[in-house]
């Protein structure tokens, strides 16, 4: 699930896609997100299917499935996954979005064989996964709510905070911003389409949304020591080209010894599909008994 899509598959254990399924989130109401969720399951649920696994941009209940609150979706406090083994009769295991994410990248993908890596997802927000010694850490990994700004803009839907690397650096942020510089039709894919087209408004708010960027993976590679940071979203697939080299050149500059020559950020190799395969390994985990 993401803040305005919901995507669906089945999915092997060697991560494989056999079928998808995409959706829009009405993301109106609890009960709408809901209802869209198990539809969009529901259309590729058949005898092949052993467990559902569940990836949702939420804060939940380490282990429990239980959903605490959504910054950019109306869940708040609500067993999500009681609900699905009602609903599907199957079994369930709920993992954080971008945890899911890390988790693909690092059995499948671009940290395949590390001991240790950090993911960012740029989406409608920023999520985050750490896998450190060889584990993927279950609790909340909230990257995207690191202070990158002092006193910067507000933080968006339930979050409070102000300067947070998702009001600076997340597909919501490109919107305004591509608000702020053409007036209110143009958005984030606006904002891309002019930086591919060489222009110059475009590619400075990119530079400076690599700052942003740098400037949080050099906090996280000083926190951290990772291996490699790997950047994945759908808003981050479609500004890798602007933003990755200098968003690494910015985070070396943060980062301690060795880490201001080692350090790699790279794209994330599984693409947008990161979360739905993730998804899928979280619920053979449910299947194996082991989540
Ligand atoms: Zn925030």
């Amino acid at each position: 699930m993401g803040g305005t899509k919901i995507l669906s598959g089945v999915v092997d254990r060697e991560g494989n896609v056999l079928a998808q399924n995409l959706v829009e989130s009405p993301g109106t109401s609890e009960q709408d997100v809901l209802g869209a969720l198990d539809a969009c399951v529901e259309a590729l649920l058949d005898e092949r299917i052993g467990a559902v696994g569940l990836g949702i941009p939420a804060n939940l209940d380490r282990g429990t499935g239980h959903v605490l609150r959504a910054t950019n979706l109306p869940l708040d406090d609500f067993d999500l996954a009681a609900h699905a083994r009602a609903r599907f009769g199957l079994p369930v295991a709920v993992e954080n979005d971008a945890n899911a994410a890390a988790l693909a990248e690092w059995k499948l993908g671009a940290g395949k064989g590390l001991s240790s890596l950090v993911m960012l997802t740029l989406g409608t927000g920023v999520g985050g996964g750490i896998v450190l010694d060889d584990r993927l850490y279950r609790g909340w990994a909230e990257i995207g709510h690191m202070v990158v700004q002092l006193g910067g803009p507000p933080c968006q839907g339930n979050c409070h905070g102000r300067g947070h690397l998702e009001a600076l650096v997340s597909g919501t942020a490109a919107d305004r911003i591509a608000a702020e510089l053409w007036g209110p039709d143009a958005d984030s894919h606006t904002l891309v389409e002019r930086a591919r087209a060489g222009v110059e408004e475009a590619l400075g708010a990119l530079d400076e949304m690599a700052e942003y960027l740098g400037a949080a993976i050099g906090s996280l590679a000083n926190l951290f020591d990772p291996e490699l940071v790997i950047v994945g979203g759908g808003f981050g697939e479609a500004v890798a080209d602007f933003v990755l080299e200098p968003a690494q050149e910015a985070a070396r500059r943060q980062a301690l010894a060795p880490a201001y020559r080692t350090l790699r950020v790279v794209s994330a190799s599984l693409g947008e599909g990161a979360g739905l395969v993730g998804a899928g390994l979280v619920g053979f985990e449910a299947l194996d008994g082991a989540w």
